[in-house]
């Protein structure tokens, strides 16, 4: 239209701005209307956008966010590249809006045998935009007004803001730690959910619980026991399972990965999440899934439908063969998923090593590749400011990474408003990282101890 009045749009807006009624709809004008949507309210902030940018300003050694920065298996990266480069010109296109048909038949082929039963690709399994996706279509297609989500603390952030988002209450049960006898270090699995407190919870409003096995940020991988404590609630009082699993292989020590939806009553109320960027070391490819009962995934997929189409056609071709390898090598030597936790035990170990001779207690995960530590012994480095609107944990994360250059998360990230006093002792750490990033993160926790004792 501006081209045919013969006005570049320089001009067009020159002359608006000469215009003398231009003031009555300038930027000036200010709406008076509340413009934020109400269900926005109070979860504004966002841990991740403060800490990835302190740590990118900041940070020698960024063990903060929770990503490898080690490569992706090179078949995995070379069947993208075959995606990209091959004859499959389809492959640059839109594909199949639940999920590109060859990775959801692979991925019903391998949770069915897994899960002992029969998945229909089309109606059982659900590809998103990661697992972020998965769960933000689960609390938009179950949580009505009113309803309340039990959540276990502490938890990954989202839980709660998109509980809130759907309009739901978050209802918290912390998970309690009991100190490990004859001086041990303290592991994961010594934080318990209390059963009373847990059945406390359940109630007629209750639609939903989040189970999130292995559990970030802790590392805890929920034994049978508890998963059966879980599964008997929500059987008893009607409940759903969001079942966050994204990092099933990543158990050490022996741990078995139980899942949830295998126990009796729990496959029909249970929508498992999983995510490739966990299971093959590439978070940035963003393709996750939601697997479950046709009876649970079709809301899933009216949520699905009317937001976002899907991912990258290629990556989901990648993540497709990628599954396809490990199919046909399960449970042997060679299986990524054999490699991987074996290569991330040892990771841990080092760290724990690291962390234990500097003095900041770790509590030794079963499971992901997070691992939280006690700072405790550190005060005297940053005293606490008494009537501090920050947690403990959050300043001392910040002077750490401004201070010594190294990046962690503090835990108050992954627990409620009410509770934050609770973990202010405590931050995570990522071990997900090449060897002589684990090296440099040991020398400068090594240094500052001689600082200290010097
Ligand atoms: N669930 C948990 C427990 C996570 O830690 C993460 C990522 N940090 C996600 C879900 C999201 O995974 P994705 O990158 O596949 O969206």
């Amino acid at each position: 239209m501006l081209r045919r009045a013969g006005l570049s749009l320089r001009h067009f807006l020159l002359e608006r701005k000469s215009n003398a009624g231009y003031s009555s709809y300038s930027s000036e004008a200010k709406m008076s209307r509340p413009v934020q949507a109400r269900r926005l309210e109070g979860i504004d902030k966002n841990i991740w956008v403060e800490f990835v940018k302190l740590a990118d300003t900041y940070a020698t050694v960024n063990l903060g966010q929770g990503f490898p920065n080690f490569p992706p298996p090179d078949f995995l990266k070379e069947a993208f590249a075959r995606a990209l480069g091959g004859e499959d010109h389809a492959l640059h296109q839109y594909t199949r809006a639940f999920g590109h048909p060859p990775l959801v038949k692979i991925l019903a082929q391998f949770f069915g045998k897994l899960l002992g039963r029969e998945l229909d690709p089309m109606t059982d399994v659900m590809v998103t935009v990661g697992a972020y996706q998965a769960l933000f279509c689960c609390f938009q297609a179950f949580v009505d007004e009113g309803d309340e989500v039990i959540v276990i603390e502490p938890f990954f952030d989202c839980y709660e803001t998109m509980v809130k988002m759907a309009g739901g209450t978050p209802v918290f049960v912390p998970l309690r730690a009991k100190a490990p006898k004859d001086g041990k270090l303290m592991s994961s699995a010594d934080w318990q959910l209390d059963p009373a407190e847990l059945a406390s919870k359940f109630n007629k409003r209750t639609k939903a619980i989040v189970l999130n096995s292995p559990n970030n940020p802790l590392g805890k991988v929920f034994s049978r026991g508890e998963l059966q404590l879980i599964a008997d609630l929500c059987v008893k009082h009607d409940v759903l399972c969001i079942s966050d699993e994204v990092y099933e292989w990543l158990v050490y020590d022996g741990k078995e990965h139980i899942r949830i939806a295998s126990l009796q009553g729990m496959w029909d109320r249970t929508v498992i999440v999983g995510s490739a960027g966990k299971t093959f070391s590439a978070t940035g490819w963003k393709v996750g899934w939601a697997m479950g009962p046709n009876r649970l995934l079709q809301h899933l997929r009216t949520v699905h439908q009317n937001s976002v189409y899907h991912c990258a056609t290629a990556a989901q071709e990648a993540v497709a063969q990628g599954f396809q390898r490990e199919f046909t090598l399960y449970g042997k030597p060679d299986s990524y998923f054999v490699q991987l936790p074996k290569e991330l035990q040892q990771k841990r170990d080092w760290l724990v090593q690291s962390l234990d001779a500097a003095g900041m207690k770790p509590i030794v995960p079963e499971g992901t590749y997070f691992l939280v530590a006690d700072i405790s012994a550190f005060k005297s480095d940053v005293p606490d400011v008494p009537n501090s609107d920050e947690s403990y944990d959050s300043r001392f994360a910040k002077w750490m990474v401004k201070n010594k250059g190294l990046a962690a998360i503090p835990l108050s990230a992954f627990c409620c408003e009410a509770h934050k006093s609770n973990y202010n002792h405590l931050i995570r750490f990522c071990f997900a990282k090449e060897e002589a990033t684990l090296k440099a993160a040991n020398e400068i926790l090594q240094k500052w101890k001689q600082e200290k004792t010097s």
